[in-house]
């Protein structure tokens, strides 16, 4: 076989109901694109018949690769797994249920060829979306886009298109705590968006449980900002200014003897509970930060691979 243009990738948790959907609208797509593609898909540890359903889509079709995970490593590793597989010039990288839709690839690869290396996709809309995933996300991505030292785009997600040179660079990036969104506008280099209407899901639940959403939020913003150490900073001298007024007040009172005691307890109550909070928050956001160091450090591989079919094994290209 001719060794693939274009590589598809497709992080799998658990999306049995949707594999075969996933298959017929992506390999329309597929067999449009003016040179040979492969369908990588990274199953992420699933434990329903994801697998098994891999295996007969590769049956069918040997454009259909995939790599399994030993376990589940989370979305955002599995798509990092796939990214060090994938054989093609240009990486697309799309959700398993459909909420991306494929028929926006051959658009993407017009931008491509018009010369940029990222193109993203962003929502112009939210269809069907609970009123609770909306005004996390809008408010997220407002955050984020203060916080962080490279501008983010909002409203999207990880469905886009990588020039190999923005994968290698990827590849080579060893870090563990890995928010593909924000790496990929890190890089730089021509990037356009395309906007589009993210549907909804096409079947099975959802597999970013609001646990795994919040920790992707706090990853990203530990990832590209350093404003929450900053705040340790601005709480002290915060806190320091409220000592300094109260020194005033305390004053005032010894001076013109109208300080009942009740008060100066309280106050000395509140200003110990209000500085033990400062301080805890402070070791908080410090802990959090060290914890990544830690994670860093250790140096463990981002993920382990039980199984790969049809990709050749290029492990040696990931740095670890
Ligand atoms: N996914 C994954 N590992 C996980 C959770 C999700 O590979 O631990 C995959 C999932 O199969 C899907 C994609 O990531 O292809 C997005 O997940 P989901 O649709 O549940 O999230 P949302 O649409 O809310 O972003
Ligand atoms: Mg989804």
């Amino acid at each position: 076989m001719l060794k693939p243009q274009y590589s598809f990738i497709v992080p799998v948790f658990n999306e049995e109901e949707t594999l075969p959907e996933l298959y017929k609208r992506v390999s329309a797509v597929m067999d449009q694109m003016d040179g040979p593609v492969e369908l990588v898909l990274v199953n992420d540890g699933s434990n329903d018949r994801s697998l098994a359903e891999m295996r007969v889509l590769r049956q069918r079709d040997s454009r259909v690769c995939y790599v399994s995970l030993a376990r589940n490593f989370g979305h955002q590793t599995a798509v990092t797994a796939g990214l060090n597989f994938i054989q093609g010039q240009v990486a697309v990288i799309l959700d398993a249920d459909l909420q991306d839709p494929p028929e926006l690839i051959p658009e993407m690869v017009g931008l491509w060829q018009q010369g940029y290396q990222v193109v993203y996709a962003q929502r112009s809309r939210r269809r069907h979306a609970g009123w609770f995933k909306r005004l996390t996300a809008y408010g997220f991505y407002r955050i984020l886009q203060r916080l962080s030292d490279v501008t983010i785009p909002s409203d999207t997600g990880d469905f886009c298109l990588l020039d190999r040179q923005v994968v290698d660079l990827l590849n080579a990036m060893p870090e563990r705590n890995r928010y593909i969104r924000g790496l990929r506008s890190w890089v730089g280099f021509r990037q356009t968006a395309i906007r589009f209407e993210r549907d909804s899901r096409f079947a099975g639940e959802v597999k970013y449980t609001l646990r795994k959403s919040f920790a992707l939020a706090i990853n990203s913003i530990l990832s590209f900002s350093q404003v929450p150490l900053r705040l340790a900073t601005y709480l002290g001298l915060l806190s320091a200014s409220f000592a300094l007024i109260m020194m005033f007040v305390v004053l005032y009172w010894r001076l013109f003897s109208i300080s009942p005691q009740l008060v100066g307890f309280s106050i000395i109550t509140i200003a110990q509970f209000f500085l033990g909070a400062v301080q805890l928050i402070c070791i908080g956001i410090l802990g959090e930060y060290i914890g990544r160091i830690y994670e860093e450090v250790k140096a463990r591989p981002l993920y382990t691979v039980s199984e790969i079919v049809g990709l050749s094994n290029t492990e040696d290209n990931r740095r670890e």
